[in-house]
């Protein structure tokens, strides 16, 4: 294959300098903001984008310093780190805040570098509006916390009953299988007794308030470690995260005692309300996964309904 490299030599022979006028046209084609000072920090040239930026003329600029030309705040903004690229030849770049005469506020980032011609040090700064990158990052990071929080709620809203605030069935789920597999674990399920005859007796909107004051009464007495799920219409399921077979015994009777000894007040009723509760244990959810400890307190729950119900019947 043969090569047809581009030659440069012509190139190289033309300084831009050479062509008349071509070096100020060059820079004042140039959207961004270019300004020249010497070693005293007083402006030698500015281009067209830098008139039209702090509406100026450059001939009124020239042997100027920044002091001389800006409300304070700005111009130590302006001139900050001049006097270090002029001594050691660093580049700069520094955020500033401009005040557009027309625009208001305009965010700048300004590159300073020392340019030596003739054995002469300068200042040449190219400024970088980033107004609108900023406005558009500040309104995206608003759109994204909104988005996060929303992501946030729906997950809540997936993971709660409504009703009575309890996890659902399918969170109960969840957080089970976040729980440590090789340690014990008590499961009790809960089933308000003859639920169906107090809403046949005082409605259905009075029934929804016994469920939401049932939960109330539940969370009181359950550590915030305890999962508390509401698995059907008046059915619930309480997991018990290390707890040992008495200490969840214990726990489902002292559940029916409180709701059949605190009777609920519901608008002008108070109402006696009890429930059946069936309680298991296993060594680990490894040994007996969440499925079959709650089937097996199922059926110890169907014992208390038979029993006579507003109680508990444990293995
Ligand atoms: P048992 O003592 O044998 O449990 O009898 P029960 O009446 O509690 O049980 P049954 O299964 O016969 O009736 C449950 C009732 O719960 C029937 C249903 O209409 C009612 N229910 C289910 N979900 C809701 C709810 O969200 N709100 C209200 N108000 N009632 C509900
Ligand atoms: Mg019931
Ligand atoms: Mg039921």
């Amino acid at each position: 294959m043969t090569s047809n490299p581009v030659s440069t030599s012509s190139v190289d022979k033309i300084a831009i300098d050479d062509i008349d006028g071509l070096p100020t046209a060059l820079l004042d084609a140039i959207p961004n903001p270019v300004l020249v000072k010497d070693e005293e920090t007083r402006y030698v040239w500015v281009n067209a984008a830098f008139e039209t930026l702090f509406e100026v003329r450059r001939q009124d600029l020239v042997g100027e310093l920044d002091a001389d030309l800006f409300p304070d705040r700005q111009a130590a903004q302006c001139n900050g780190g001049d006097l270090r690229v002029l001594a050691t030849g660093e580049v700069d770049e520094a955020e500033e805040t401009v005040v557009d005469p027309t625009l208001g506020d305009r965010i700048t980032i300004t590159r300073k570098s020392r340019l030596t011609v003739d054995g002469k040090n300068y200042l040449v700064g190219v400024m970088h509006d980033i107004t609108d990158v900023t406005e558009a990052n500040r309104q995206l990071a608003v759109v994204n916390r909104k988005l996060d929080e929303q992501a946030v709620e729906l997950a809540r809203l997936a993971s709660t009953d409504p009703l009575t605030g309890c996890l659902n069935r399918r969170a109960l789920f969840t957080q089970v299988n976040k729980l440590p597999s090789d340690r014990q674990v008590g499961v009790i399920v809960l089933d308000l007794d003859h639920f169906k005859s107090i809403n046949d007796q005082y409605g259905h909107d009075t029934g929804d308030t016994v469920l939401s004051n049932f939960a109330t009464m539940i969370r009181k007495i359950l550590r915030t470690d305890e999962i508390f799920a509401r698995t059907g219409g008046e059915e619930f399921v309480i997991v018990l995260p290390g707890a040992s077979l008495d200490q969840t015994r214990q726990l489902a009777q002292r559940i029916c005692t409180a709701v059949s000894s605190n009777p609920m007040t519901v608008g002008e009723q108070t109402l006696r309300v009890t429930v059946s509760a069936g309680a298991t244990y296993g060594t680990s959810l490894d040994e007996a996964p969440i499925g079959d400890l709650v089937n097996d307190a199922d059926t110890l729950l169907y014992k208390a309904k038979e029993g006579g119900r507003n109680r508990a019947v444990t293995v």
